[in-house]
C-alpha cells in the first residue's frame, strides 16, 4: 500500500480551513415566540419588499464570529447581567448571520429571485431554531474560549490574573471547577509555578473541550468543483474550526517577544473593557469603541504629561 510521507494530517495538509464552502444568510429581523410545546423559538421575519439576503460576499471572518459570539456569551453569562437573553441573541442575528441551517435556508434563498415569496413558510421554518439550543452552543463556545485565553495569557505572558478570575458562578453557567485550586494561592508567582507544573494536564482538558470535526467531499455549488471541505451546519461549526486553528497554531511560549505572539489578526480582551476585539494592528491594546478609544487617548496624554514634567 501507498503511503503517504507525512505522518500527521492536519488542517492545512486536509485542505485548509480557509476553504471551507459556507455561505450565510442574513434575515432583515427575528421575533422569539414560543411554540405549542412550550419551546422558546427564534423566528426569522421578512416580506415580500424585505427578502432575506444570501451570499458569501459577507466580511465576516470565522474569527470575527468568534469574537462577537464569546462577546455575547460573556454579555449574558455575566453573573450580574440583566439583559434578557433572548433579546440579546435576537440582536446578534440581526446583526451578523442566521446561526443554524445556513447551507439550506441559503439555497433555497438563491435558487429563485421570489423564492422568498413563493416558499416563505419553507424558509421561515428551516430558518427558525430553539433558543435553549442555542445558549447551550453558545456556553460551550465561550467556556472553553474563556479557559484557552487565560491559559494563554498565562502561559506565553506570564500574566495568571485571568485564570485566577476564571473561577465564577455565571449567570447560566459555572466556570470550570478544576479552575478552583489556583484561587487558593497566596501570590501570583506560586499559581504561576503550579499552573507551569499542571500544563501538560490543562491543555489536554482543553482540547478535549473541542467536538469532533467532519471532513468530507463535496461539490462547490458555484464553481462546480469538487472539493475536501468541512461540514457546517451552524455558526459555532465555523467558530470552533476558526478558535482550532488559533490553538493549533500555538507557538513554544519561552523565545517569542510579546508582538510576535500577538500578532496582527489575533483575539485579544480590551484593557478598558475587557470585550474581545479582533487585532488590526500590533500596538492595539483597546476595542474599537467610542468610550475606550477616548480612554486610550485620556491614558496616552496623562503617560505624555508624566514624560513631559520631569524634562
Ligand atoms: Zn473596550
Amino acid at each position: 500500500m501507498k503511503q503517504l510521507p507525512v505522518d500527521f494530517l492536519g488542517f492545512t495538509e486536509i485542505g485548509g480551513v480557509g476553504e471551507m464552502i459556507y455561505t450565510a444568510v442574513r434575515f432583515p429581523a427575528y421575533v422569539a415566540e414560543y411554540d405549542e410545546q412550550g419551546d422558546h423559538v427564534m423566528i426569522p421575519l421578512f416580506s415580500g419588499m424585505i427578502p432575506p439576503k444570501a451570499g458569501n460576499d459577507y466580511s465576516l471572518t470565522g474569527q470575527e464570529l468568534l469574537v462577537s459570539l464569546c462577546n455575547l456569551y460573556q454579555q449574558i453569562n455575566n453573573p450580574g447581567s440583566t439583559v434578557v437573553i433572548s433579546e440579546a441573541i435576537r440582536e446578534w442575528c440581526t446583526d451578523n448571520i442566521l446561526p443554524y441551517n445556513n447551507d439550506v435556508v441559503c439555497e433555497m434563498v438563491e435558487c429563485d429571485p421570489a423564492a422568498h415569496i413563493k416558499y416563505g413558510h419553507i424558509i421561515t421554518r428551516d430558518a427558525s431554531f430553539y433558543i435553549d439550543e442555542f445558549v447551550k452552543d453558545l456556553c460551550s463556545l465561550g467556556m472553553t474560549f474563556e479557559l484557552y485565553y487565560a491559559l494563554h495569557k498565562a502561559f506565553s505572558e506570564n500574566d495568571v490574573r485571568f485564570v485566577r478570575e476564571l473561577y465564577y458562578e455565571g449567570r447560566i453557567c459555572d466556570s470550570f471547577a478544576f479552575l478552583e485550586k489556583y484561587r487558593q494561592y497566596e501570590s501570583d508567582e506560586e499559581c504561576l509555578k503550579q499552573l507551569k507544573a499542571d500544563r501538560v494536564e490543562r491543555m489536554t482538558q482543553l482540547i478535549d473541550l473541542f467536538p469532533d470535526f467532519r471532513m468530507r467531499l463535496k461539490m462547490n455549488r458555484r464553481s462546480k468543483k469538487i472539493e475536501y471541505g468541512a461540514d457546517v451546519s451552524s455558526v459555532f461549526d465555523i467558530c470552533w474550526y476558526a478558535f482550532a486553528r488559533m490553538v493549533a497554531d500555538i507557538a513554544p511560549p519561552a523565545d517569542l517577544s510579546i508582538d510576535d505572539e500577538f500578532s496582527q489578526g489575533s483575539i485579544l480582551s480590551c484593557m478598558a473593557c475587557g470585550r474581545y476585539f479582533l487585532r488590526k494592528s500590533s500596538r492595539q491594546r483597546y476595542c474599537q469603541s467610542w468610550e475606550c478609544q477616548a480612554e486610550r487617548n485620556r491614558k496616552n496624554r496623562r503617560a505624555s504629561y508624566a514624560r513631559h514634567k520631569n524634562d
